[in-house]
């Protein structure tokens, strides 16, 4: 292996590999001691590809929120998303990395007004609201805004459900608040709504998007020029989950609904791209015996002390609902026994799994947690003075070539290259060429 800068780490790999492997390669050497991630990049561009295929009529614009990781805000930018930006500081991000504002949706209906100026200024004009404050502030703030009411529909039940939050009525406030913006002189565009983050259910898309017809109906009445349908996020995003049935909802009820090709279809989707793709590698650094607890059949409980927590990583156990599992890195024999596994912290509530069952693990162990992408990193803190763990992007050769030429800024931000044997001399910098049409980033107005 070769290293060729150290800024951000990303191994581009010749050969077969997986992110286990590669945790492995890391830990063999002998010098980590800290928690990391595996960020597999493939595992992006393979996602951005099934939704193309699966919904070809709905563009994607990333929900930042979910993962800012300025690797996966860059690949995604490569590929042509669009994103969601909930702050300033998210549209100053993603605008940092080349992005254009037409490109960005500032998703949030409850925005502080010097993020709205600073929108403005930044050429950013599509929002969504679901108030009459939020009119207001928009006709002082933003009066050239494309708004995009957001109304409430929620899915039966949803790791993290939002309506109680976000989304006006879409019966006895929506129609009220479309008249409003008109009087106002706002010009509203579209229609969006969120099931709930991790959405159990799907037939809930069919639902939102029979009322947003309606919705279109009653903003066309009221003068507006409705034509941006946004279908929001919620769409599952762990490995061995697919989006293929929810896709059919969508497609069926868009065919019935909104036929017209007319009408720009958009969703903003966070987990299903940033969950998969991203391995969390933890230390167990000291362990503690305890009595068999009398539910345990006897075997006395362990209690594994890891380097990454709940206020960490695993902030997604207590405010993302996550359900983690914890994978020896080494295989054993050995028979399972009860544990438990706890954040480095001081504090008693920095419990990542209370109950368990493991084989023996001794101090200088790696635990390895899949799917840690959404909702873990731009959340975590260094409490206690316990770093937030680094990530290690891995790609494919070719694959990472294609993305260089795609994105001229991946290379900033991708400046740490290790490649894995065999050794190749490096190839002679090419001219760049323009992108293929079909991975032009989409640099047209949005609305
Ligand atoms: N859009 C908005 C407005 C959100 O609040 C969220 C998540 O909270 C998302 C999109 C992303 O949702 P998900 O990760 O479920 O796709």
């Amino acid at each position: 292996m070769k290293v060729i800068e150290e800024e951000q780490p990303v191994c581009v790999m010749e050969g077969p590999w997986s992110p286990l492997s590669v945790i492995r390669e890391i830990v063999d050497e002998g010098a980590q001691e800290d928690p990391f991630y595996v960020m597999d990049l493939g595992e992006v561009v393979a996602r951005y590809h099934q939704w193309k295929e699966l919904m070809p009529r709905v563009e994607p614009f990333y929900a930042v929120k979910c993962n800012d990781d300025k690797l996966l805000l860059s690949t995604l930018a490569a590929l042509g998303t669009g994103f969601d930006c909930a702050s300033k500081a998210e549209i100053q991000l993603v605008t940092s990395l080349g992005v254009r504002p037409e490109r960005i949706i500032f998703a949030n209906p409850a925005k502080p007004a010097s993020h709205m100026r600073w929108a403005t200024a930044a050429g950013v004009n599509a929002i969504t609201f679901d108030s009459e404050t939020e009119l207001v502030k928009t006709k002082h703030y933003m009066p050239q805004a494309q708004l995009i009411i957001r109304i409430r529909c929620d899915a039966s039940s949803a790791q993290c459900p939002l309506g109680i939050k976000f989304g006006c009525d879409p019966v006895t406030e929506a129609p009220r608040l479309l008249k409003l913006a008109a009087v106002l002189g706002l010009s509203v565009v579209g229609v969006s709504f969120h099931v709930g983050s991790g959405a159990a259910e799907t037939a809930v898309y069919a639902r939102a998007v029979r009322l947003a017809r309606e919705l279109f109906d009653a903003g066309g009445a009221a003068g507006h020029r409705m034509r941006v349908l946004d279908v929001g996020g919620g769409f599952p995003g762990n490995s061995g989950t697919c989006i293929r049935e929810v896709s059919t909802v969508i497609n069926n009820a868009l065919e019935t609904h909104f036929p017209s090709r007319d009408v720009r279809v958009i969703a903003e989707p966070g987990r299903y791209f940033a969950a998969a793709a991203y391995t969390l590698a933890t230390m167990i650094h000291a362990t503690r015996e305890l009595p068999a607890k009398e539910e345990e059949d006897g075997a006395n409980h362990m209690m594994y002390f890891i380097n990454d927590g709940v206020y960490g990583s695993f902030n997604c156990v207590l405010y993302d609902h996550q359900q983690v599992v914890a994978e020896p890195l080494e295989a054993s024999s050995e028979r399972a026994g009860p544990c438990s596994l706890w954040g480095p912290t001081c504090d008693g509530l920095d419990c990542v799994l209370p109950a368990c069952s493991l084989p023996p693990q001794r101090t200088g162990s790696w635990l390895v947690f899949r799917d840690m992408g959404a909702y873990t990193l731009p959340v975590a803190s260094a409490f206690n003075g316990f770093p937030t763990p680094k990530v290690r992007a891995v790609v494919d050769k070719r694959l990472w070539s294609t993305l260089k030429e795609l994105w001229p800024l991946t290379e900033a931000h991708f400046s740490f290259e290790r490649v894995t044997a065999p050794q190749t001399p490096p190839p002679s910098p090419e001219p760049r060429t323009p992108p293929p049409s079909s991975l032009n980033p989409l640099d047209h107005a949005v609305f």
